[in-house]
C-alpha cells in the first residue's frame, strides 16, 4: 500500500510531460446500434484517457453514458469502432478494469457480509493465495474507511456505506482504470460529498500505481470538482461536444474549489454546452 503524498498533482494531466505516446485507452470511434433497424445511441464518439488521469463523462440523462462505459469494459460490443487499452483492442471484460455501478442495492450480495462482498470477485483468482486475499481485502475496506465493519451484512449499512462497499470491491481488484456509472446517484448531499471526497482520496493512495479514475456522472459541478478533464456528450446519437481539461490545484476542497473562478467558469461552459445540446435536441 502506497502512502498519501502529500502533493496530489496527478500524473497524465500534462500531454508534453507523458514520455508515452499511446494513450492507456483510446475510445475510437464508437458507434452503437442496439437493434440493426433502431437508432444509433451514439456515433463517432471519440477520445483518450492516458494513465492516471480522473477524466468525467457528463451528458445528459438517456444521452448514452451507460452504453458507453459498457461498451469500453468489454460488456457490450460496440457496433463501429473500437476501444483500445494500450493499443490492444477490448474484446472482453479486461482485468485491468473494474466497474462500480450506480445502484448498489443491486450490486451487493444481501446475503454475504462486507469482507464476503469485497472478497467475491477475487474467489476464482487461481493466482492469489488465500493470505494474498485476505490482504487485498482488509486494504480495499480500509481504503474506503470501513476498517471494523467486515463482518456487518449490507442492511446493518447506510446508503453511503454500502457505496462503500461496492468501491472496495472493486479495489481489491487492484484495477488499472476504476469505471464508475453514476456512483453517486442515490445518496444525499452531504454523502456525496464524503464520496466524492473518498474517490480523491483513492486516487492519492492508489497514485504509485496510476489508478486511473473513469467517472461518468450527469452532475456537472461533480465533474468538475472531481476530473483532470471533462468529456460533455452531447444528445443521442452521443458524441463528444467539448473537451475541457479542468485547471484546478489538488488537493480539491468542497468548498474552497467550487469557489475558484476556475470551477465557476468550467461549470458554466460544460452548463451551456448541455444546456445547447439539449435545445438542438428539442428542436
Ligand atoms: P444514460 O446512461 O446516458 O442515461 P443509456 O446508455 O442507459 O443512457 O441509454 C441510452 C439509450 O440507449 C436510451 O435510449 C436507452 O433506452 C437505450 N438502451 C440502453 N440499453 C438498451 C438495451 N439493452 N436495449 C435497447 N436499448 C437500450
Ligand atoms: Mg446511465
Amino acid at each position: 500500500m502506497t502512502t498519501l503524498p502529500s502533493t496530489a498533482e496527478h500524473p497524465g494531466t500534462d500531454p508534453a510531460a507523458d514520455p508515452d505516446p499511446t494513450p492507456l485507452l483510446r475510445i475510437d470511434g464508437l458507434a452503437k446500434q442496439y437493434r440493426a433497424d433502431g437508432p444509433f445511441v451514439s456515433r463517432d464518439l471519440s477520445f483518450e484517457v492516458r494513465s492516471g488521469e480522473f477524466v468525467a463523462i457528463v451528458g445528459p440523462s438517456g444521452c448514452g453514458k451507460s452504453t458507453l462505459l459498457r461498451m469500453i469494459c468489454g460488456l457490450l460490443d460496440p457496433t463501429e469502432g473500437t476501444v483500445l487499452l494500450d493499443g490492444t483492442a477490448v474484446t472482453g471484460p479486461p482485468p485491468e478494469m473494474a466497474l462500480v455501478f450506480q445502484d448498489y442495492t443491486r450490486s451487493l450480495f444481501p446475503w454475504l457480509t462486507v469482507a464476503g462482498n469485497v472478497g467475491f470477485p477475487l474467489k476464482r483468482r487461481s493466482d492469489l493465495s488465500a493470505a494474498d486475499k485476505e490482504a487485498r481485502i482488509a486494504e480495499a475496506i480500509t481504503a474506503v474507511g470501513l476498517a471494523g465493519f467486515e463482518a456487518y451484512h449490507p442492511y446493518q449499512l447506510s446508503g453511503g456505506m454500502q457505496q462503500r462497499v461496492a468501491i472496495a470491491r472493486a479495489l481489491a481488484f487492484r484495477p488499472r482504470i476504476l469505471l464508475l456509472d453514476e456512483p453517486f446517484a442515490s445518496v444525499d448531499a452531504l454523502t456525496k460529498e464524503n464520496l466524492e471526497d473518498l474517490l480523491l482520496t483513492i486516487q492519492q493512495r492508489y497514485a504509485d500505481e496510476g489508478i486511473t479514475m473513469l467517472l461518468v456522472t450527469h452532475d456537472i459541478d461533480e465533474a468538475v470538482y472531481l476530473a483532470d478533464r471533462v468529456e460533455v456528450l452531447g444528445p443521442p446519437p452521443c458524441r463528444v461536444v467539448e473537451e475541457l481539461p479542468i485547471d484546478l490545484p489538488r488537493p480539491r476542497h468542497q468548498i474552497r474549489t467550487r469557489g475558484e473562478q476556475a470551477f465557476l467558469e468550467a461549470r458554466a461552459l460544460i452548463h451551456e454546452r448541455v444546456g445547447l445540446n439539449k435545445q438542438r435536441a428539442d428542436s
